[in-house]
């Protein structure tokens, strides 16, 4: 079955919200917003945390797993992204002032160190499990970021990310006919305009007029990122554009089958 699970859905943590995390199997996890609380023990055998950005939202948890199951790792951690990213989560985060440098630290029965990292090529193919793969591709946000393609069993999921353009997911769903399902962030509502053009996130308004460029039909939009101060308020947004696109906003811990 081709499935992720949607471990924070949205664009901050809040009372019983999770931020940006996505689960792909029991190694890999796409960014790290909401990791320690949904996975438990299981945040252990995470192996790699492929991100996005770095954004806070977006890899918290690092932190928080690295400590908290540090006894129970057998296996460093391998951070991959973009190279302006994992040169961000060294100098700003993993720093030894904010957090320690797990890179420098070894684990506790092994010679290797606790976190190891890997710069990632856009679109490049990465094959993660027996037919599973990872690609990233460039987006467009406040500092370097990418989205990801994931593909299993030749069907794949595109994940946009934390982005204000939509110009290279839409170029990716309409030469790629794998690509069947999208997830896409929309964090504010449409009154908020210029801040989502300060902050290049997108609202409703903004999101669906990008989408009608995309000559691909029928696809499924998933929605995460929503600030959750606007949940009730974007979800009657939303819901003008259902009928035109087939869009369902997501909630944590929801599962994907695509
Ligand atoms: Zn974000
Ligand atoms: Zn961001």
């Amino acid at each position: 079955m081709n499935e992720i699970t949607i471990l924070g859905a949205y664009g901050t943590k809040g009372v019983n919200v999770g931020t940006s995390a996505f689960y792909i199997d029991e190694r890999n996890v796409i960014d790290a917003g909401n990791l320690l609380v949904p996975l438990g023990k299981k945040s252990a055998e995470i192996e790699s945390v492929w991100l996005s950005h770095s954004h806070l939202d977006h890899i918290i948890d690092i932190a928080y797993i690295l400590d908290s199951y540090f006894a129970a790792r057998k296996k460093p951690l391998k951070i991959l992204g973009l190279k302006e990213t994992l040169l961000s989560i060294k100098e700003d985060f993993l720093n030894n002032r904010i957090w320690p440098d797990f890179s420098a630290i070894k684990l506790l029965h092994s010679d290797e160190m606790s976190v190891v990292y890997e710069e990632i090529e856009p679109n490049k193919r990465y094959k993660i499990g027996e037919s599973t793969y990872l690609q990233a591709y460039k987006t467009d946000h406040t500092v370097a970021s990418c989205g990801y393609i994931v593909t299993k069993n030749d069907r794949s999921v595109i994940i946009s990310l934390d982005t204000y353009s939509l110009d290279s997911t839409i170029e990716n769903i309409d030469s790629r006919e794998d690509i069947q399902t999208l997830v896409v962030e929309c964090s504010f509502p449409s009154r908020m305009q210029q801040l989502a053009y300060d902050s290049k996130h997108l609202t409703p308004k903004l999101l669906f007029e990008k989408l009608k460029v995309m000559k691909k039909s029928n696809i499924d939009i998933y929605i995460n990122h929503i600030k959750p101060l606007f949940l009730e308020e974007m979800r009657k947004e939303i819901a003008l554009y259902q009928g035109e696109f087939r869009v369902k906003i997501l909630k944590d811990g929801e599962k994907i089958n695509f």
